[in-house]
């Protein structure tokens, strides 16, 4: 007999494995396709807000991961042009949903945990999803070796370039124009660096500096090639793209340049920078199809400038498994007409998810844009508008949006 799959997720990254996670804590099954042959870390670490470590603690891996990311205790934001502080907060407040909690957390140990916390087979590597089809309540999942998946949901979780949300009409991401240089620094001796987030901005250029534990530094380095800069974009060459920062990293202290420098070529690489248009989030049934919808960089693709793509993700894989389980969790049965119902119960979740995210992913992505574009400014006005009045507003914004709650995973 043919199997019928109940939820089919594309893509362990992030959101695919905490929605996989998210539906097994509450006795649910799900199968996650891969187009790689094992799970895809790309970007070192990244930046995990309050808001994310509330979504890591409601599928149960937070404490997991407290053991090896330090807090940051605050950010100090630096001008490139002046050298020095334009302003300074501390994170060891209280916000509408508790204390703050800040940490730079490393990709590869998030997805092996989250994976790891997975009954054996539910991520399928290897398996790429090329076009989806349609007969009746069921989507038709079409893989590049040529197999055929039947599933009752149909989730994307594939990322920038989803081809769910290709099915979905979804248009394709927006160029920012601008690009980031990311790497991590290993100092096997311990780095002197304290728990805090250091920002650099100005003269076109943004960095940022952070200690995921005592060994290890994260870095960033976002900047908009104009004429002077053509030669970098799309650059893959590791030295050239380290160069590039050094040369460009403006005035700031040794021991920041001494992160560069001691950064390993395999341990750095570069990305464009794109986003989708926050309006196109908001017409009905935008973002979803039936029992088809999609969830992380697929939803909703934002520039790394407030650093809540990835928390988003998390946020994004408990409420929804918290939406699918409340029709997975009823009793299953073939007979044709409950199998109407279900479908309906299906399409109404996927509107259910869809609706609760907009309004969040529209508020995310337009702030990080519009950070983005003072901080990497350049010229005499904006330099002085950002440094002497806007620094703390746009830090402020930082915790502002970190300030959110996805819940638990069961609604009681
Ligand atoms: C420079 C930069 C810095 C960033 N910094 C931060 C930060 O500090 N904090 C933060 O929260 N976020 C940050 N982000 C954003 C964050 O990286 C993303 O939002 C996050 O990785 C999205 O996770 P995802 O699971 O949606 O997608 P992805 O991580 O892209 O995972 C998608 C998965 O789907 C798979 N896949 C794709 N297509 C298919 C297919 N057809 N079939 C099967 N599998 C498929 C891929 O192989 C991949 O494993 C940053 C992003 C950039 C570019």
């Amino acid at each position: 007999m043919e199997t019928v799959e109940d939820i089919v997720i594309v893509g362990a990254g992030i959101a695919g494995l905490t929605t996989a996670l998210g539906l097994h804590r509450m006795g649910i099954r799900s199968l996650v396709l891969e187009s790689w042959e094992g799970l895809r870390v790309t970007g070192f670490a990244f930046t995990t807000w309050t808001n994310a470590w509330k979504a890591l603690d409601a599928i149960g891996i937070g404490d997991t991961l407290r053991q090896h990311h330090q807090q940051l205790k605050g950010i100090v934001v630096s001008s490139t042009v002046s050298g020095l502080p334009v302003s300074q907060m501390s994170f060891e407040i209280k916000g509408k949903h508790g204390n703050h909690e800040i940490r730079c957390l490393r990709r590869k140990e998030l997805l092996e945990t989250l994976a790891k916390e997975l009954p054996a087979g539910t991520i399928r590597f290897g398996a790429k999803v090329v076009s989806i089809d349609e007969a009746n309540y069921f989507k038709l999942v079409h893989l590049a070796d040529g197999s055929i998946l039947k599933t009752k949901v149909l989730i994307g979780c594939d990322g920038i370039n989803s081809v769910v949300g290709k099915w979905l009409g979804i248009p394709k991401p927006s160029s920012t124009g601008r690009y980031a240089i990311r790497g991590m620094a290993e100092f096997p001796d311990g780095h002197s660096f304290k728990q805090k987030f250091l920002q650099f901005v100005g003269d076109g250029f943004r960095s940022g500096f952070i200690p995921c534990d005592q060994n290890t530094m994260y870095w960033f380095f976002t900047y908009t090639p104009s004429a002077q800069y053509k030669d970098t974009v799309g650059e893959v060459d590791p030295s050239k793209m380290k160069q590039f920062v050094l040369q460009n990293i403006g005035k700031v202290p040794k021991e920041i340049v001494d992160v560069i420098e001691q950064t390993s070529l395999d341990s750095i690489i570069s990305a464009p920078l794109k986003f989708r248009q926050p309006l196109n989030l908001l017409w009905p049934g935008a973002s979803y199809k039936d029992n088809v919808g999609v969830a992380g960089d697929a939803l909703h693709p934002m520039t790394p400038d407030i650093g809540q793509g990835g928390c988003a993700a998390l946020e994004d894989g408990v409420i929804l498994s918290r939406h699918l389980s409340q029709v997975f969790s009823r009793k299953q049965t073939d007979d044709k007409v409950l199998e109407k119902e279900e479908y309906s119960r299906i399409k109404k979740s996927m509107k259910k998810f869809s609706d609760e995210r907009k309004w969040r992913s529209f508020e995310l992505i337009a702030t990080a844009y519009m950070v983005g574009m003072i901080q990497q400014s350049s010229g005499k006005f904006i330099d002085l508008i950002r440094d002497k009045i806007l620094a703390s507003y746009l830090a402020g914004m930082l915790l502002k949006r970190a300030d959110f709650d996805c819940g638990k995973l069961t609604s009681s």
